[in-house]
């Protein structure tokens, strides 16, 4: 199966061949952009180098969620320690579960813009965070810098005569099925009329969030599936109240 790198919001070309011929050096071929500003363009050939087949076969994408939709594991990449509840790991555990979960499903590990990195809502779709650490404050690493810290760790862990890690029982729900998860549960709480009561209007990207950092595999979500189709099914008797 295959690891992909995912740049999204790019604004220089050259960061988009320099990570190309980062991932190529490190035996990666998979690139998708997410609207980059300027792309094909010979500042990113020219500084692919000899990398510049994996430009021709990137695939571009309008959003984030397409070019993620049949990824198992979903890393997103910070330079900032955020303040939020995800999982915050380092690079050389990120490859050990890239390593893993490769063996199952594809795999995405996805950069943000040079400027303001991934927004909360991009992170919101992913599993895991990692983050390059650093030497004190100064922690924002350029992004094809970045992508071969990455890429680097992840070949060590993938490379031939690495060990190799036992593959899940059952594989992660893809992006694309939890996507159709999170329109299921919208519908179930619009027709049990539950109230959305986080201010603002964050209920469901706090669902999400919760959803996603539970890294939930195909069982489980047919379970939850299940369970939403039976609240549907459900038909409460005429003249019974809802608590008898
Ligand atoms: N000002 C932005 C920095 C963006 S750097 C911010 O604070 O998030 C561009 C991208 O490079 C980031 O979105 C991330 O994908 C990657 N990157 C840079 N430094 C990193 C680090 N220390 N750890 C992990 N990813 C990093």
């Amino acid at each position: 199966m295959s690891i992909r790198i995912v740049l999204v919001d790019t604004n220089h070309p050259g960061n988009i061949g320099a990570s190309a011929r980062a991932m190529k050096n490190m035996g990666l071929s998979e690139l998708h952009l997410v609207r980059p500003k300027c792309f094909p363009h010979a500042e990113a050939t020219a500084r692919a180098s000899g990398a510049d087949d994996l430009l021709e076969r990137a695939k571009t994408f309008e959003t984030l969620e397409a070019a993620i939709a049949d990824c198992g594991l979903v890393v997103g990449t910070s330079a900032r320690q955020r303040h939020l509840p995800w999982d915050l790991i380092e690079p050389r555990e990120c490859a050990a579960r890239v390593a893993q979960d490769s063996r199952s499903g594809h795999v995405a590990v996805v950069f943000g813009s040079e400027r303001y990195g991934l927004t909360n809502e991009e992170l919101a779709r992913c599993n895991l965070l990692v983050t390059i650490p650093t030497q004190g404050e100064y922690s924002s690493l350029n992004i094809a810098m970045a992508v071969q810290v990455l890429a680097y760790e992840i070949w060590l862990a993938v490379r031939p005569g690495a060990p190799e890690p036992a593959p899940r029982e059952v594989p992660l729900a893809s992006a694309e099925e939890m996507a159709r998860l999170y329109e299921h549960i919208e519908q179930v709480l619009e027709y049990i009329d539950f109230r959305d009561r986080t201010g603002g209007g964050h209920l469901m990207a706090r669902i999400r969030r919760l959803f996603n950092r539970a890294q939930l595999d195909q069982n489980e979500m047919n379970i939850l599936r299940g369970i939403l189709t039976a609240v549907q099914a459900r038909r409460r008797p005429a003249g019974k109240s809802a608590t008898s």
